[in-house]
């Protein structure tokens, strides 16, 4: 039986993540394969991947040097107990990722995805407080709009509804600030809006609600993601940082997405000069290849855990793939393409380019703003009264028929590519995204 064949006939068994399974089962989007920038449909076409698979193909795809380190570490070693055992990889990729970091972020916790990263800091950060006697400190604070997986630590700290509202009471002394949206004041912005570092004063409010000594930590994303790209306004960030430091409150950054040469540097950390005590990350780690995700901490809350007695455990977390062996492969191999190949740096130097092609479609049917950062865009649709998230879902129906992958959340266009695209295909994806648009109702 042919792949499609094979595909097509076994639609029902699988639940798929995030899906409208109904509708998808009706019409079917199968990907049988992928190389550098396309992924070939089930059908034989070829479509441009707009998105790096879900914001982790940094690399683009079929990369060899990430597929010979995987094929390699299964055939020598498939598996190593990741508790109270070590292995070699796990211990030089932690140290090549640690020299991508400022100082003094200089330790790194493995993971399997991006919301088991967001787990981990959320309890290290409580755990820290205690084991230097500030057991008092586990209020966390979040944002609104802010995404950070879906795990219940993670829902309850994120602040988008949808994927809250259905699941309970979630964690308790958990509080929101306001997102840094601002389409008002800061609609067709390049880079950094001008206006909104404002928006941080609202965590002091919060902070002296509760009294700081109860303040574990505050999370956010540098640049908000999965909401619709809502990119800090300048000076926001710093500020934020400011004020944890005033109350001893950790300040964590999620990097599932800013990781990795998104912005034209390794990490937001960079590329923003704030440097936060947490930073979870995945995804890029491993080119999407293996699911893989890390904390980075700092070596203060590092050695706050390595003061106890030798012999017992410091901190009673971790998974059974924590470092798995072949995960560390896979990111050993994505860190010599990344450096190779100047893929951390390169959004910068494309990011010109990719801002003044974007914010071409300005005036293009519907559309209401475009904002753009490093190797991130993202195209605000006027939403459909009545009927939020249609418009943009019909984009991205269309944009697939005509060979670019798109993706959407509610009614905003994101745009992420493969950090290996051409100047030729940004323009593709562009024109495709001008016809589609145009022809929407
Ligand atoms: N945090 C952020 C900022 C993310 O963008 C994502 C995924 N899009 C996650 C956490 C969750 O990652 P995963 O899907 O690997 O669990």
């Amino acid at each position: 039986m042919s792949k499609t064949a094979l595909a097509t006939n076994n639609l029902e068994a699988f639940w798929m993540p995030f899906t409208a399974n109904r509708q998808f089962k009706k019409n079917p989007r199968l990907f049988v394969g992928a190389k550098d920038m396309h992924y070939t449909t089930a059908d034989g076409r070829q479509v441009l991947d707009g998105t790096a698979g879900l914001w982790c193909c940094n690399a683009g795809h079929g990369r060899p040097k990430i597929t010979e380190a995987v094929q390699r570490q299964v055939a020598e070693m498939d598996y190593a107990p990741a508790f109270q055992m070590g292995h070699p990889a796990a211990f030089e990729l932690a140290a090549r990722l640690t020299a991508l970091m400022p100082s003094p972020l200089d330790h790194v916790f493995f993971t399997n995805s991006g919301s088991e990263s967001v787990e981990t800091a959320l309890k290290m950060a409580i755990a820290y407080h205690r084991v230097r006697g500030e057991g008092a400190r586990t209020r966390l604070i979040g944002r609104e709009r802010g995404y950070h997986g879906v795990n219940f630590g993670g829902i309850s700290v994120g602040g988008i509804v949808a994927n809250r509202k259905h699941f309970g009471t979630l964690l308790g002394g958990v509080d929101h600030i306001r997102h840094t949206h601002d389409l008002e004041r800061n609609a067709y912005s390049r880079g950094q809006p001008e206006s909104g570092a404002e928006y941080a004063e609202e965590l002091i409010r919060v902070v002296q609600l509760h009294d700081p000594s109860t303040i574990a930590a505050v999370i956010v994303e540098p640049v908000a993601g999965s909401t619709g790209v809502l990119i800090p306004p300048k000076g926001y960030l710093e500020r934020l940082r400011q004020i944890c430091d005033q109350h001893g409150i950790l300040l964590i950054f999620d990097e599932v997405i800013t990781g990795f040469g998104r912005l034209g540097s390794p990490f937001a950390v960079d590329h923003f000069g704030v440097t936060p005590d947490l930073v979870t990350t995945a995804k890029g780690i491993t080119n999407g290849v293996i699911p893989m995700g890390a904390v980075f901490c700092t070596s203060d809350i590092h050695e706050a855990f390595m003061t106890g007695p030798e012999h017992l455990i410091e901190f009673f977390h971790g998974y059974t793939y924590s470092g798995h062996p072949v995960a560390c492969a896979a990111g050993l191999g994505t860190l010599d393409t990344y450096e190779e190949e100047g893929l951390l740096t390169r959004g910068a130097e494309l990011e010109d380019y990719w801002a003044d092609a974007l914010h071409s479609l300005k005036g293009t049917r519907h559309v209401i703003d475009i904002r753009n950062i490093g190797l991130i865009g993202a195209i605000e649709l006027e939403p459909i009264a009545g009927e939020p998230t249609k418009r943009a879902f019909s984009a991205f129906l269309k944009a697939y028929d005509a060979g670019v992958l798109i993706r959407t959340t509610g009614d905003i266009i994101a745009l992420s590519p493969p950090l290996i695209i051409e100047k030729s295909q940004i323009d593709q994806i562009v024109s495709t995204l001008r016809e589609v648009l145009q022809s929407l109702d």
